[in-house]
C-alpha cells in the first residue's frame, strides 16, 4: 500500500509539472533544440529559461541520404509538437547545432569527415519551409560554448571556451564577450590544428598531423599503435589490452585502453598520460591563441574518463602556455550542452547573428 502511494505520487506531480510547462510554452513560446553529432541526433523542446520539456535522441546513422536526414528531424519535431499539443504559432525558432564543417551562406552541412556518408546537409532552407520562423546553424562546439554561458558555468565569463573531446574533438570561444564564428562558421574547428610537425597519423579530414587524429575517441588507438611501435611491442603483450582484444592490436579501442586505466593497469595509464599530454598541447594553443579564464569540457571521452582526462591536461598545460593558466573544469551540462546552446540560439539570445 505504502509503496504505491509512493509511486502514484511523483507520477501524478510528473504529469502536473509537465502540464504547467505545457501552459508556460504555450503562454510564452517554446523553441526547437537539434543537436546532430556524428553518433547521435537530438532533438528537444524547450522553454526560454532553458527549461527541456522533451527530448529524444537517436542514431545519426539511422537514416541514409542527407534529405531523409533532414527529414527525420523535421518529422521528429512535428511529432513532438503533437504530443505535446503544442499550437505552431507558439514557436519562437530552431537553433540547430550540428557537426562540421559548416557552410553558414548555403545554410548546412558540407560533406564532413565524421559522418562521410552524408554529403552536404540543407538545414536552414527545408526548416524555415516547414516551420516558417527563424533557423540558426552553429556549429556543434560553437553551441555547447553558447549553452555553457547560458545555462552552465560561464554566466559571469566574458572569456570562455568550451572543448569537446568525442568521436572528434572542437571548441567554441568568447572572447571579450563576443561569440567568433568565422567566415563560413568554423572559427573553432581546434580539432584541426597541428600539434605533430612531422605529421605521423592521417586525420579524418585528410590532412596530416592534426590533434583529432591523436586524442579523438576516434583516433586514440590509431596513437596508441604508434607508442607501441616506438618502445616496442612487448609491453603490449604483457598489458591488459592483450587480453581485451585477443592479441589483435588493431583491435583495440578507446574504451579499453581507459578501463584498463581505470583498472591502474600500468601500459593503459602510461597510454591514458600521453594522450593527455597532447590534449594539454590543443587545450595550451587554445589558451595561447584565445587567453579564456574558464574551459569547460565535454564530450563522452571526457565525460566517461573525467579525472583521467583532465589531471594530465592540468599537469602538463604549464609546459605550453605563455597565457596566464584558465580554469579547466568539466561542463555540468553533461551530454546535453549543445541542446541547451541550441536552445539559446532558437530565442536568438547570442550575439550569434545567424
Ligand atoms: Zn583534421
Amino acid at each position: 500500500m505504502g509503496i504505491k502511494q509512493h509511486q502514484k505520487t511523483p507520477s501524478k506531480i510528473m504529469i502536473k509539472t509537465k502540464e504547467k510547462s505545457r501552459i508556460l510554452a504555450v503562454k510564452e513560446g517554446y523553441g526547437v533544440a537539434v543537436d546532430l553529432g556524428a553518433t547521435n541526433l537530438k532533438v528537444a523542446i524547450g522553454l526560454r529559461n532553458g527549461k527541456i520539456l522533451a527530448k529524444k535522441s537517436e542514431p545519426t546513422a539511422a537514416v541514409s541520404g542527407s534529405k531523409a536526414l533532414t527529414r527525420k528531424i523535421i518529422d521528429r519535431i512535428n511529432g513532438f509538437l503533437i504530443e505535446l499539443n503544442l499550437p505552431y504559432e507558439r514557436l519562437m525558432g530552431i537553433g540547430v547545432g550540428a557537426i562540421g564543417p559548416l557552410d553558414r551562406k548555403k545554410g548546412g552541412i558540407v560533406k564532413s569527415p565524421n559522418i562521410p556518408h552524408y554529403n552536404f546537409i540543407s538545414i536552414v532552407q527545408p526548416l524555415t519551409n516547414e516551420f516558417n520562423v527563424s533557423v540558426h546553424l552553429l556549429n556543434d562546439c560553437v553551441a555547447g560554448v553558447v549553452g555553457e554561458k547560458l545555462f552552465g558555468l560561464g554566466a559571469s565569463e566574458e572569456n570562455l571556451a568550451y572543448i569537446t573531446i568525442s568521436t572528434g574533438i572542437g571548441g567554441g570561444v568568447f572572447v571579450d564577450g563576443h561569440l567568433l564564428l568565422g567566415k563560413d562558421g568554423n572559427a573553432h574547428e581546434i580539432g584541426h590544428m597541428v600539434i605533430d610537425y612531422q605529421g605521423r597519423l592521417l586525420c579524418g579530414c585528410g590532412k596530416r598531423g592534426h590533434w583529432e587524429a591523436y586524442c579523438s575517441g576516434r583516433n586514440v588507438p590509431n596513437y596508441t599503435r604508434i607508442i607501441f611501435e616506438d618502445e616496442g611491442w612487448k609491453s603490449f603483450s604483457k598489458s591488459l589490452l592483450n587480453s581485451y582484444t585477443e592479441g589483435d592490436p588493431n583491435k583495440i579501442t578507446t574504451k579499453d585502453i581507459y578501463y584498463g586505466a581505470q583498472q591502474n593497469e600500468k601500459t593503459c595509464l602510461k597510454i591514458v598520460e600521453e594522450v593527455g599530454r597532447l590534449n594539454a598541447i590543443g587545450f595550451a594553443n587554445v589558451v595561447n591563441v584565445y587567453d579564456p579564464s574558464l574551459i569547460t569540457v565535454g564530450g563522452a571521452v571526457a565525460l566517461n574518463n573525467r579525472n583521467l582526462v583532465i589531471t594530465p591536461i592540468n599537469k602538463y598545460l604549464n609546459r605550453y602556455i605563455i597565457n596566464n593558466p584558465p580554469i579547466i573544469k568539466i561542463t555540468p551540462l553533461d551530454e546535453n550542452i549543445v541542446l541547451y546552446g541550441a536552445l539559446a540560439a532558437a530565442f536568438n539570445l547570442v550575439n550569434s547573428q545567424t
